[in-house]
C-alpha cells in the first residue's frame, strides 16, 4: 500500500473517450504465453487451431491491438481529506470494457473505484507518494449468471452457511459476482431454496437468483429431473416471485411450454430476465419468444439443452444467434471447454460479438476431485472433471469463470479484451446489474489481477483484498 498522499482526486468525469492513438508499448507482463504444453494428447485439429489461436492473441497483443485507449483529460476535480481515503492503489495493464491501458493505477476508495488513470497521470497527481508497483493485468471482477455452487457446496439447498460457502469459493476464484442457480426439484422446495437465496441476495452475498426451471423441455432436459418438469404455471411463478422478494433475476423457460406466454409476461413485468433454453422448439418459435416481439433477451447456454444446429433444421441454436447478432438477446456459453467446441465457441463471438455472456453452469463439484455428488434431486458422477448424470448427459460444469476467459482468449482466438467483456460488464448488462462489470469511477471494486498466462494472483471484492 503506498502512503497516503495529502489528498485524493477523484474523476467524476466520464471515465474514457475514444482516440486512435497508439498506445505505449507494452510491459513484459502483457505478452501471451508461450507454446501449448508438453504433453498435449488432444487431436491434431483442435491442437492446430488452438496454435492459431494463441497465435493470434500474440499478434494482437505485440501489435498493440488494445482498442480504446485514454485520451488525456480536461476533468473537474474534487478534493477528498486524507482522512476518508482507503488510499489503495492497484497498478498494471488494465483491460475492462471501458478503460484498457499498458500502465494504469485503478483507486480504491472504501468499496468503490474511485478513479482508473494510467499511471503517469497517477504519479503526476501524487508526486510525494510512493509509486505502486506493477502487479500483473488488472481485470473487472468477473460476474457469472449462471452457478449452481462449488467447493462441496450447493446453491439448491436450504441452508444459508452452505450457500455462502459455494459462493466464497468462486469469490476467491475471481468471480466476484454470481447469481445463484437452483435447478428443477419439487415447487416447495424450490420455493424454500429461493427464500433461503433471498437472504444471501439482501446481504451481498451473490447478486441474485436464477431459477432454472421447472418450466422446460422433458426432450432436453440434461440434467433437470424430467420429474418435476411442468407447464409454465402461474401459481408457482408467484410463490417463486414472492418467496425471492425482488431477488429473482433471471428464469430458464422453454417457449413451447402451453402457458409460456403469461408466465413470461408476469415475469417480465416483475423485473425478471426471461431466458429461453432446454427448448426442443423449432426456429421460428424460438426467434419469435425474443425480443422485439417476445419477452426473451437471454438464451441459456446455448447450444446446450437444445438440438444441435443443422443447417435444414436450424433451431433454437440459429434463432438465438440470430437474436443476439441483431442485438435483441445476449446468449450464455458454457467456456469450461467440455460442454462447447472451441470452434463453435469461434462461430459464437464472430456470430454475436458483444453478445456472448460466458457462464460456467458450475455445480458442487467446481474445484472438488473426481467422485460422486449431487445437482438438484440428481446423482452425479464426475471424471476427468466432466459432470454427468447415470444417463450420460452431462450435469454441469466444474471450472471457475476464469477459466472461461482463459478458454476463449487462448483456444478460441477470442481477442483479450472481449473475453473480459464476456465474463464482466456483458453477463452484468443481460441482467441489469449496473455497480459490476467493468473498472469505472463509482462501481463496486470488485477486480483480479492476472499473471501472463491469465491465472489468477489476487482478487479484490467491495474494497476488500481476498487473496
Ligand atoms: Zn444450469
Amino acid at each position: 500500500m503506498p502512503p497516503v498522499s495529502p489528498a485524493m482526486e477523484i474523476s467524476y468525469e466520464p471515465p474514457w473517450i475514444s482516440v486512435p492513438s497508439a498506445p505505449p508499448a507494452p510491459p513484459e507482463d502483457a505478452h501471451p504465453p508461450g507454446p501449448a504444453p508438453a504433453g498435449d494428447r488432444r487431436p491434431a485439429p483442435a491442437r492446430q487451431r488452438r496454435a492459431l489461436a494463441r497465435r493470434r492473441f500474440r499478434a494482437g497483443a505485440e501489435r498493440g491491438a488494445v482498442g480504446r485507449v485514454p485520451a488525456v483529460r480536461q476533468v473537474r476535480r474534487l478534493v477528498v481529506p486524507v482522512g476518508a481515503l482507503n488510499p489503495d492503489a492497484v497498478r498494471g495493464r488494465i483491460v475492462a470494457a471501458g478503460a484498457e491501458m499498458y500502465d494504469g493505477v485503478v483507486s480504491i476508495l472504501d468499496d468503490r473505484i474511485a478513479d482508473v488513470i494510467p499511471f503517469a497521470e497517477w504519479v503526476a497527481a501524487h508526486p510525494d507518494s510512493q509509486t505502486p508497483e506493477f502487479q500483473g493485468t488488472i481485470l473487472p471482477g468477473l460476474v457469472d449468471i449462471h452457478n449452481h455452487g462449488g467447493y462441496g457446496n450447493r446453491f439448491d439447498t436450504v441452508d444459508p452457511d452452505e450457500a455462502r460457502r459455494a459462493a466464497e469459493f468462486h469469490h476467491r476464484r475471481g468471480t466476484t459476482t454470481l447469481l445463484a442457480s437452483v435447478v428443477t426439484a419439487p415447487g416447495d422446495e424450490m420455493v424454500a431454496q429461493v427464500a433461503m437465496l433471498r437472504g444471501l441476495a439482501e446481504d451481498g452475498t451473490i447478486g441474485g437468483i436464477h431459477a432454472e426451471g421447472p418450466f422446460l423441455a422433458e426432450a432436453r432436459c440434461g440434467a433437470q429431473d424430467p420429474r418435476y418438469l411442468c407447464d409454465p404455471d402461474p401459481e408457482l411463478t408467484e410463490r417463486l416471485l414472492t418467496a425471492a422478494g425482488g431477488q429473482l433475476r433471471v428464469m430458464t423457460l422453454a417457449p413451447e411450454r402451453v402457458g409460456y406466454d403469461k408466465v413470461a409476461q408476469r415475469l417480465s413485468d416483475s423485473g425478471v430476465v426471461v431466458s429461453l433454453g432446454h427448448s426442443d422448439t423449432e426456429f421460428p418459435r424460438f426467434r419469435a419468444a425474443l425480443r422485439p416481439n417476445g419477452f426473451g433477451s437471454l438464451v441459456t447456454h446455448l447450444a446446450n439443452g437444445m438440438p444441435p444446429l443443422h443447417h435444414r433444421r436450424p433451431g433454437p441454436v440459429a434463432a438465438g444467434l440470430v437474436a443476439a447478432g441483431d442485438g435483441d438477446a445476449i446468449v450464455e456459453l458454457i467456456g469450461d471447454g467440455v460442454h462447447i467446441d472451441s470452434g463453435f465457441g469461434e462461430l459464437v463471438f464472430a456470430t454475436a460479438p458483444g453478445r456472448v455472456a460466458l457462464i460456467t453452469d458450475a455445480m458442487q463439484a467446481a474445484g472438488m476431485p473426481d467422485g460422486e455428488y449431487v445437482l438438484g434431486p440428481q446423482q452425479v458422477t464426475v471424471t476427468d472433471g466432466v459432470a454427468r448424470i447415470a444417463n450420460g448427459s452431462i450435469a454441469g460444469g466444474t471450472s471457475t469463470l476464469l477459466d472461461g476467459v482463459r478458454w476463449a482468449a487462448l483456444e478460441c482466438g477470442v481477442p483479450l479484451r472481449d473475453a473480459v467483456c464476456a465474463a464482466s460488464s456483458v453477463p452484468a448488462q443481460a441482467i441489469g446489474l449496473t455497480g459490476v462489470g467493468d473498472l469505472r469511477t463509482g462501481l463496486f471494486a470488485d477486480l483480479i489481477v492476472v499473471d501472463r498466462d491469465l491465472r489468477l494472483r489476487r482478487v479484490l471484492r467491495r474494497g476488500e483484498w481476498l487473496s
